[in-house]
């Protein structure tokens, strides 16, 4: 029986699949899954929309204070909401990654989302998954976990995965992108990415989905998850 919330943090670089793999553990578990990405990709398309410079801080940060991002569930589905549009599906291109990437250093938009994040994770057990969550977001998480994987098998997991889609691409771009996403969410000022100390670490470069998911769900219970 559980009867208290239990609070997943999952944090990696771009492309290790914590998507993917957060989403499963919630279904096996019963938690809702909270994409902190989608977030900062929400207020990334704003900033597309209205021609604001990712580069330019100043009107990045000014900009921003009156837009309100929401969250609902539909089928256990995260839906993010940029006012009152549903732009989930409009959030999931390269670019807006990239942009989301870019304006993600500046703290104006990092302190607009942080409530929200909290307040998701406040009455309901969750696995949220970003880049600091475990240790900004959520630092008294009940377990924390950091997924990782070599760039090379997660810009070929990106090339698939867009292939799929249809959509073309080119493996060395993809993986260069991914690198210079990785130094600069390691390298910011504010909430940059890193392991936080008590986060268990997953290198999911040799391991099936069914692994890592395993993997994450043996780490919650080894940090006190009661599962029926
Ligand atoms: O995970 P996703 O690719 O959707 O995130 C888009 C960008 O938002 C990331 O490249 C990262 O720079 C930023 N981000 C962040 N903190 C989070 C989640 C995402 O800085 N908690």
């Amino acid at each position: 029986m559980q009867n208290q919330i239990f609070r997943i943090a999952i944090d990696g670089p771009a492309g290790a699949g914590k998507s993917t793999i957060a989403r499963k553990v919630a279904k096996e578990l019963g938690f809702v899954y909270v994409d902190t990405g989608a977030m900062y990709r929400a207020l990334a398309l704003f900033c597309l929309r209205e021609k604001i410079s990712p580069e330019d801080e100043a009107a990045v940060s000014s900009a921003i204070t009156g837009v309100r991002i929401t969250i609902s569930y539909q089928d256990k589905e995260q839906k993010v909401f940029l006012g009152e549009e549903d732009v989930s599906g409009l959030i999931r291109t390269e670019e807006v990654g990239n942009t989301a990437s870019a304006i993600s250093a500046y703290p104006a938009v990092r302190a607009h989302l942080l409530d929200l994040q909290r307040n998701l994770a406040a009455s309901v057990s969750v696995i949220m998954d970003g880049r600091d969550i475990g240790t900004c977001v959520l630092p008294d998480a009940e377990a924390k976990v950091f997924l990782t994987a070599s760039s090379g098998v997660r810009a070929m997991r990106r090339y698939k995965e867009l292939k799929e889609k249809g959509i073309m691409c080119n493996l060395q771009e993809i993986e260069q992108d991914i690198i210079e996403r990785d130094q600069r969410d390691m390298n910011r000022a504010v909430s940059p990415l890193r392991q936080a100390e008590d986060a268990v670490l997953v290198d999911s470069s040799e391991m099936t989905v069914g692994q890592v998911v395993s993997a994450i769900v043996d780490a919650a219970i080894a940090h006190g998850l009661q599962v029926e």
